[in-house]
């Protein structure tokens, strides 16, 4: 039996390379939200369980057979949150931040759901959520589209992405779709793919999502949502495209897209890509405008949109992320110098608040100056034995045309300073 212990199936290790693409996506998406005006919060990863099966939706995939949830020591049910607007949502009506006002928050962090691991799709992955709180119009459902529109020219992923829009309406309006569907599919149910049929008697509409062939042939002949549409989302659906229209936003209207979870209404959409095969939408959202009061606060329109940071890292892939390289790399050789060089390089960080590296360790010259050389640092500061007999410094120029100088330990901090200045 072997000893090694691994990861779980379908939770992802961040190598620094892949780590440094999210940090970079997280840092724009913070700056571009900030110019924005959305503020940042932090919410937990553990929820009741009870919250998603109510808030996302008893017959959706997610709660169906993608949650983890767990007793805990208490007998508690438990769930990894799968999405983040419902405990968002939560999160508002209990510090009373829904009542009478208006926000605009986001977050990011990890979500969890049992699903078949593949690329793009694992059980852990990370989102960034943004959701807009007690704001009406379809002005802000443009902001938001405006804004992942910002980001995505940021990432330089402009030209890779499109948008899809829709609207489904009021409650009502899916409600007499959703029986116009089932009389249309229950005439062809021999033709249906084991999915759908379960679907058609637990969440027809979700049908419409559906990614076999034959069951996409039947739903060519089938009723449309848009026709079912009440006048009052009709009107907010078209203003909010003629403010796309204004701004230059292009989109397509798309009559499939319904989204996985039951708490949208109105304004849907997705950000897609073809770089990625089946898992091609790297952003999701729309209105949810009756989860506040259906968790017990005052009736309150939400609209948001979460974003999956592994698929937008994939896209990314090809682009050379640069991490930050170090500006200085100190080698040293024998206990003392290593001992003298710590020393040196707190005061660096102090002093100049410049970023340095010490080599740990023993280690030949040679060998350390090559480690010096691959870590991107501009100079090598250099304690041996000639340095530490003379109470001095070597530093050492690592790029362009090269050049070493010893310098007395007194008087390094002043000439760092002046060499960094340049
Ligand atoms: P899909 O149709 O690909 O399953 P979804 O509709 O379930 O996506 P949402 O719940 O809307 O996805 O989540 C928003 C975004 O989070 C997705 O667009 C995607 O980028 C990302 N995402 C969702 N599930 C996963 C997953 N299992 N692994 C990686 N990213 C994911
Ligand atoms: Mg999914």
């Amino acid at each position: 039996m072997s000893n090694t212990i691994k990861a779980i199936r379908g939770m992802q290790d961040l190598l620094p390379e892949k780590k440094a693409r999210f940090r970079l996506i997280e840092d724009q998406a913070r700056s571009v939200l900030m110019d924005y005006g959305y503020q940042e919060v932090g919410l937990p990863v553990l929820e009741s369980t009870s919250l998603f099966s109510r808030l996302v939706g008893a017959s959706t995939d997610i709660v169906e057979k993608e949650m983890y949830t767990f007793n805990d020591r208490n007998e508690e049910s438990l769930t990894l949150r799968p999405e983040g607007t419902a405990g968002l949502v939560r999160f508002v009506n209990e510090h009373g931040l829904a009542f009478n006002q208006t926000q605009r928050l986001w977050y990011t962090g990890p979500m969890f759901r049992y699903e078949r691991p593949q690329k793009g799709r694992y059980r852990q992955f990370d989102q960034i959520g943004v959701e807009c709180i007690g704001m009406e119009g379809p002005d802000i459902d443009a902001e938001l589209l405006l804004l992942s529109a910002r980001l995505w020219s940021v990432l330089g992923l402009s030209n890779a992405v499109t948008l899809e829009l829709n609207s489904i309406g009021d409650a009502e309006s899916r409600q007499a779709f959703s029986a116009a569907l089932v009389a249309y599919l229950t005439r062809f149910k021999a033709d249906l793919d084991d999915d759908s049929l379960r679907r058609l008697t637990t969440n027809p509409i979700r049908i419409l999502d559906s990614k076999v062939p034959t069951t996409q042939t039947l739903l060519e002949d089938a009723p449309v949502l848009s026709d079912f549409i009440d006048a009052a989302s009709r009107k907010h659906f078209d203003g909010l495209c003629a403010i796309l229209d204004a701004a230059g936003q292009p989109y397509r209207i798309n009559q499939s897209i319904v989204r996985g979870l039951d708490y949208y209404n109105r304004t849907v959409f997705e950000w897609v890509t073809d770089q990625l095969g089946a898992q091609g939408t790297i952003c999701g959202g729309g209105r949810y405008d009756g989860l506040v009061a259906q968790l017990g606060g005052k009736p309150t329109p939400c609209v948001g949109f979460a974003l999956g940071l592994d698929r937008l890292a994939l896209m990314l892939e090809d682009q050379a992320t640069q991490g930050r390289s170090i500006d200085i790399y100190g080698v040293s050789v024998g206990e003392d110098a290593r001992g003298k060089m710590l020393v040196l390089a707190e005061q660096v960080r102090t002093q100049l608040g410049l970023s340095i590296q010490v080599h740990a360790g023993a280690g030949k010259l040679k060998a350390q100056m090559k480690k010096a050389d691959l870590s991107g640092a501009e100079i090598a500061l250099i304690v041996a034995e000639d340095e530490l007999a003379q109470d001095a410094v070597s530093v050492r120029e690592l790029r362009g045309e090269g050049g070493q100088a010893l310098v007395q330990t007194s008087a390094l901090i002043e000439q760092l300073q002046r060499r960094f200045e340049q």
